[in-house]
């Protein structure tokens, strides 16, 4: 449908004959004129609306988003990345880990190759779920990602994303705890969404359990990785109202695995969010909405904030 049709102009009024008598063309010639004036009056005005830099600038000015913890940001400090704003995160590093990939639906062959996680072997990734209605947590973990990536920039931080769109599947979960450990970052989080049944609902944080094992050794990150999990629950509740998980985790929100490969090859402190449960509507309702992925990135960047001592 086309929205932007408008009706026809008026028809412009008729060329003057050039047999009139002389006062009628001087008539036309004034109504001309008058009708000149005010066209060039405003574009005079508009001219110098356009011209004044300063005005506009102020107007356009927008203020800082809001993060909570940063009060020593400057208003007129870029957005843009390359100028990297200072903050209560300034010379740390954090890396976000996008769970799944919407390309890994169409690629089941590369995704279900054997890796080794150091305590065992597994996929080298999965699809990840989707809500009932086809919205993949592949696009939902990338959306909060960047999203948190933005909040993240303005504290401070430097930001690794282990993928952004950028590639046709994966990367395997060993390569995404390699991403973390070569940035050495000083906070990992893996974001995901969970699918299990109707009913179940509500957030979770998944800390890495003690393990040791080929290339799996969690002694020095299990401690830290804690302190980093319970900020990001406590705040991940506070910003989005959601509850701790009813289906797992005593209603702590935070749960202990020592199954996955992400965790497990992890030198640095992580933890994995399951934000809520893709196959309940209600959450699927939160989970789709990009003002609550807002709340939640907000929610994961405030305890990556509190962990690191902003
Ligand atoms: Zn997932």
């Amino acid at each position: 449908m086309r929205y932007h049709d408008s009706p026809p102009p008026p028809e412009s009024a008729s060329p003057v004959p050039s047999d009139r008598p002389w006062f009628t063309r001087r008539s036309t010639l004034v109504v001309a004129v008058a009708a000149l004036a005010p066209a060039c009056l405003a574009g005079w005005v508009l001219t110098q609306v356009l011209t004044g830099a300063g005005r506009a600038e102020g107007h356009d000015a927008k203020p800082p988003v809001s993060t909570g913890g940063n009060p020593a940001a400057s208003p007129s400090a870029p957005a843009a990345p390359a100028a990297a704003a200072k903050g209560p995160l300034t010379g740390r590093t954090v890396v976000i880990d996008p769970g799944h990939n919407t390309g890994n639906f169409q690629h089941t062959d590369e995704i279900d190759q054997q890796v080794d996680i150091g305590t065992a072997r597994k996929e080298c990734d999965t699809t990840g779920t989707t809500t009932n209605s086809g919205y993949m947590e592949a696009e939902f973990t990338l959306d909060v990602s960047l999203r948190l990536r933005t909040v993240l920039e303005a504290q401070g931080a430097k930001v690794v994303l282990t993928h952004e769109a950028d590639r046709p599947w994966g990367p395997c979960i060993n390569e995404r705890a390699r991403i973390g450990n070569e940035a050495k970052a000083d906070a990992v989080v893996s974001v995901h969404a969970d699918g299990v049944s109707a009913g179940s609902r509500g957030y979770h944080v998944i800390l890495p359990a003690k393990v040791k094992g080929g290339a799996a050794d969690t002694a020095a990150i299990v401690e830290p990785s804690r302190r980093l999990g319970e900020r990001i629950a406590g705040n991940f509740a506070r910003t989005t109202r959601s509850a701790p998980a009813n289906y797992l985790g005593s209603g702590t929100g935070l749960v202990v695995r020592d199954d996955l490969g992400g965790l497990n090859l992890s030198t640095q402190p992580k933890v994995f969010i399951e934000c809520g449960n893709m196959r309940d509507a209600k959450d699927a309702a939160q989970l789709t909405s990009p003002e609550w992925r807002q709340k939640a990135a907000q929610g994961i960047a405030d305890g990556v904030v509190g962990f690191l001592g902003g």
